[in-house]
């Protein structure tokens, strides 16, 4: 379930969200074309972005007007912007309801961040399996591209700016911002290794800036309601909204835009509270990736950037996974690390070798034929691909491992020990 929101979601309150006709009548297009009539100065929008203190919310949170303001002034090379529309993360499922619903709302923020560093080409790469949001931005482009707000000569200002969907081909890692460039110039989806980054040699060897859907779709609210109204949305310094998507054992799992800062607890009031009247027992708060925290932390957490820094994990994508007290976290761990196994494009030794021997450590002990030393080995390894790869990949397979043993080590040794689950329940396996 999806409910409508007050900055990307906020067509999903009318009928026909993603037609034109719906975008117009709530002021669609009239910021881009207030910033091309008036002839605003880029700079200007950069520091009313870096005001509002948006964050890049694909997960990785760099601030986005700090972003922006890295790509280079001069004129006398093509500059690129592409938005990372590849939404793959366990458990995100936020900006495919952006591109489906309200596409012509991310076309203007498009528009909006191409104008402020001065980019006349964007790509708008989508992951290969969303059908309907590519067609629904393949039509809000071509009827964007009717009314002049896109392509040459735009709003009759002689400006160029032009936008290309482009659908990728299923895999994981090309989610990562330098892998997506590979992608995009027609070679495998390998991530670069950094320097150079993307603002001085990115697509093509151009300078490009690569921001996730839902950070350049928030740009046409925040710069008609001002930076201030942003920031200070929830309270002083909340940072905004982030759409959540609160999935697992709960009783209505649902994607919501609300404010920064919010109450776990409340997000939990919203869908219903846990599965069965069972209680919580961990949640990993903002995408597979993340480290897991313990229901009593999560308990007493605000989910904004500063809180969940603090507790020792991160808002990620804002994907909520909620685990009730019947889950295995053996069992947990091992299906995410199956996954991780299988999206590693294998460039660096730590990540290509480790995952998978991450993974059958796993199975061993799940099949009853492993020892307490084999589980102790398993943050020896994750330590072991933590930091030493060349992408951030590294890092998502580390995070849950030492995470998951932190707070449940008691669970790994059980299992080692008994050769089964000690949750309450559970059939040995
Ligand atoms: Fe590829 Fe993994 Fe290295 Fe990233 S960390 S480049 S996914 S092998």
């Amino acid at each position: 379930m999806i409910e409508p929101g007050p900055v990307c979601y906020r067509t999903l309150a009318y009928p026909n969200s993603h037609h034109l006709s719906t975008y117009q009548a709530i002021g669609g297009y009239e910021v881009i074309k207030d910033i091309i009539t008036n002839q605003t100065p880029a700079d200007t929008i950069i520091e009313a972005i870096k005001a509002s203190g948006l964050v890049g919310r694909g997960g990785a949170a760099f601030p986005s007007g700090l972003k922006m303001s890295f790509m280079p002034k001069s004129a006398d090379t093509i500059k690129y912007l592409v938005c990372n529309s590849d939404e793959g993360e366990p458990g995100t499922s936020k900006d495919r309801f952006i591109l489906s619903e309200n596409p012509h709302q991310l076309i203007e923020g498009l528009l909006i961040a191409a104008y402020a560093i001065g980019a006349s080409v964007v790509y708008n790469y989508l992951r290969g399996e969303f059908d309907v949001p590519y067609q629904r931005m393949e039509k809000a482009l071509e009827e964007a591209r009717e009314q002049g707000y896109v392509g040459q000569n735009i709003f009759n200002s002689g400006l160029t700016i032009d936008i290309y969907n482009v659908s990728g081909a299923g895999s994981y890692i090309v989610g990562e911002e330098t892998a997506m460039l590979e992608s995009l110039e027609g070679k495998r989806a390998y991530p670069r290794a950094k320097p150079p980054f993307p603002a001085m040699s990115g697509l093509y060897g151009c300078p490009t800036t690569i921001n996730n859907t839902e950070t350049l779709a928030s740009l046409p609210v925040i710069i008609q309601q001002g930076p201030s109204w942003y920031k200070n949305y929830h309270s002083e310094n909340s940072g905004g909204t982030k759409i959540f998507c609160v999935s697992g054992h709960v009783m209505r799992p649902k994607i919501m835009e609300l404010p920064l800062g919010i109450p776990f607890t409340e997000l939990l009031d919203k869908v219903g509270g846990i599965r069965d009247g069972n209680r919580l027992k961990a949640v990993i708060p903002g995408g597979s990736s993340m480290k897991i925290l313990p229901a009593e932390v999560m308990l007493n957490i605000h989910m904004d950037y500063a809180s969940l820094k603090a507790a020792g994990s991160a808002i990620g994508t804002g994907a909520v996974i909620v685990l009730d007290e019947t889950c295995c976290m053996v069992e947990i761990l091992t299906c995410l690390m199956n996954f991780y196994k299988h999206e590693s494009c294998g460039q660096c030794t730590p990540c290509r070798e480790g995952t998978p021997w991450i993974y059958r450590t796993l199975i061993e002990l799940l099949n009853g034929k492993s020892s307490v030393a084999a589980v102790e080995s398993l943050c020896r390894i994750a330590g072991n691909i933590e930091g030493k790869t060349i992408c951030a990949f590294g890092e998502a397979v580390a995070w849950p491992v030492t995470s998951f043993l932190q707070h449940f080590s008691d669970e790994f040794i059980y299992f080692a020990e008994h050769g089964h689950s000690m949750v309450k329940g559970r059939k040995k396996s």
